[in-house]
């Protein structure tokens, strides 16, 4: 893979262009270098309100059965004031820290010292050390790809736990839920704040760091794009994909045990959230080396929005279905639990068939078939930071041809899903789909804004050959 896409990369260097070109690249590639006040105004909403928003929901399920009305309602009608809440809210525990820090340790140990021997026996899936995309600086990055083995290793330990050892409970996590959200918060500030100073002081790649000059905007959005500790320590790698992830499906398992342990039963609405995000889950860690290009990766920097909302806002926000259904044990009718079983699965079909097109297209460099015929695209071109000119393929098959960013859509369905598992009864454990649509759609708006000034007149004729973003005919 490395000889081939060093062959790539020397064949798309072109030529140097002129300095203008250069800096009007420089300044148009990657995250923005000066801040509008309406970014600034979102990110200071965001630094203050997203943890009371986290706070608020995990609260609302431990004192008012997951209502997120009532609280409100208490305290406007003065039956309780903020201190009663506050009051009753579990403090962070010597246990809590004490689990959180084996956890967090455990998984760099896996992270860093034990290479991937997946890769050696699974056919078709990718692991070991694999590049990443070009950098706006133009480096290429190399990454030890073995979250699937850390999945896995992860997970026959809980299991082997859960049903031979009985070291600790299964609901172990649930247990401690509140307890490990102030530990989670310490180490979202602290990897976030560490990830800023690193930025100022002794940045990874210099070349690849930028700053706005704006404080909060910096802290918020990162500084530098790829910080690292020594050679295979990646922040990005790590904390998106790592203690967050990997915790999600064990965080949903330790809800199915609360289930059994209080009702003697795991509802079919609780198997189908762990299922369905179980799936997605592996996906992700299956596909992991394709993971290395997305946007996540190949675009954003380091700072409080991915150190942060990895550590905080995706373990205890994406697992909210779970959390409602300790408290509220529905059990579906057959229909709906094959409905919410079929849309989870069309969901997730139409997410991975649109991601593995994209990729297989730009592996093979069009040089695939995508439904049975040679893929269509348009030509684009683009530059790096050194002003090196380069060449890249928009598709305008399969489901690209459908929609610019169908990925999300099948993404949507699948959300959708889980929270239909839920039931009616209350708006909490839809956040996940109300946030995925606002996520998703802010994405697809970030990265088609980003696309337009990376491809120029080359994006226009892409947004003409296919109109629509999420849905055709519609949006
Ligand atoms: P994409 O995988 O859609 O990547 C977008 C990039 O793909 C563009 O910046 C462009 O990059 C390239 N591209 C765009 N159009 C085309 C085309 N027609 N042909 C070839 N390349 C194209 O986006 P993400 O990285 O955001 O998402 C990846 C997946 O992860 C999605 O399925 C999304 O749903 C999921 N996701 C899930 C989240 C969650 O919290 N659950 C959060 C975010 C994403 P280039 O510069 O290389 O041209």
């Amino acid at each position: 893979m490395a000889a081939h896409q060093e062959k790539k990369l020397a064949q798309e260097r072109k030529h140097k262009p002129s300095q203008n070109d250069t800096q009007t690249s420089q300044a148009q590639w990657g995250r923005a270098w000066e801040v509008d006040w309406f970014s600034l105004a979102s990110i200071l909403f965001l630094l203050l309100f997203a943890p009371l928003i986290v706070y608020y929901f995990i609260m609302s399920c431990d004192q008012y059965q997951c209502s997120l009305t009532d609280p409100l309602r208490d305290l406007l009608t003065g039956n309780k004031h903020l201190s009663d809440i506050w009051n009753k809210t579990p403090p962070l525990t010597y246990q809590a820290a004490g689990i959180y820090s084996l956890w967090v340790a455990f998984q760099v140990v896996l992270y860093v010292f034990v290479p991937d021997f997946c890769h050696k026996f699974l056919p078709g899936y990718v692991g070991g050390v694999q590049e990443g995309a070009v950098t706006p600086a133009g480096v290429v990055n190399k990454y030890e790809i073995n979250g699937l083995q850390a999945w896995i290793i992860t997970h026959v330990l809980w299991f082997a736990n859960a049903y031979y050892f009985h070291f600790f409970s299964p609901t172990i996590i649930f247990d401690n839920w509140i307890p490990l959200l102030w530990c989670a918060n310490i180490l979202g500030y602290a990897v976030s704040t560490f990830a800023m100073i690193k930025g100022y002081f002794f940045p990874t790649n210099a070349k690849d760091c930028k700053f706005t000059g704006n404080f909060f905007y910096d802290y918020m959005m990162g500084i530098e794009f790829n910080p690292r500790i020594g050679r295979w320590f990646d922040f990005k790698l790590f904390f998106n994909g790592r203690p967050g992830i990997v915790a999600w499906t064990l965080i949903n398992l330790s809800y199915a045990a609360k289930q059994q342990e209080l009702y003697g039963q795991v509802t079919n609405s609780m198997i189908l959230v762990n299922v369905l995000q179980g799936i997605y889950v592996l996906d992700f860690f299956w596909n992991e080396a394709w993971y290395l290009k997305t946007i996540d990766i190949c675009h954003d920097h380091f700072g409080w929005y991915l150190g942060w909302g990895d550590c905080v806002w995706l373990p205890y926000l994406y697992t909210l279905q779970g959390l409602y259904l300790v408290y509220h044990p529905i059990q579906l009718g057959t229909a709906s639990a094959v409905g919410v079983l079929m849309l989870g699965l069309i969901g997730y079909y139409i997410f991975r068939v649109t991601n593995h097109q994209k990729d297989l297209f730009r592996r093979t460099d069009g040089n695939c078939r995508i439904w049975g015929k040679k893929p269509e695209y348009i030509e684009c071109s683009y530059m790096s930071v050194d002003g090196t000119k380069y060449y890249s393929k928009l598709m305008t098959s399969g489901f690209w041809g459908w929609a610019r960013h169908f990925n999300y859509t099948g993404d949507l369905l699948g959300s959708l899903a889980y929270c239909l598992a839920c039931g009616f009864a209350h708006i909490l454990p839809y956040f996940y789909i109300i946030y995925m649509t606002i996520l998703l759609t802010h994405r697809c708006i970030r990265d088609e804004h980003r696309c337009s000034s990376k491809y120029g007149k080359d994006w226009k004729h892409y947004t003409a050959a296919v109109p629509y973003r999420l849905i055709p005919g519609v949006f």
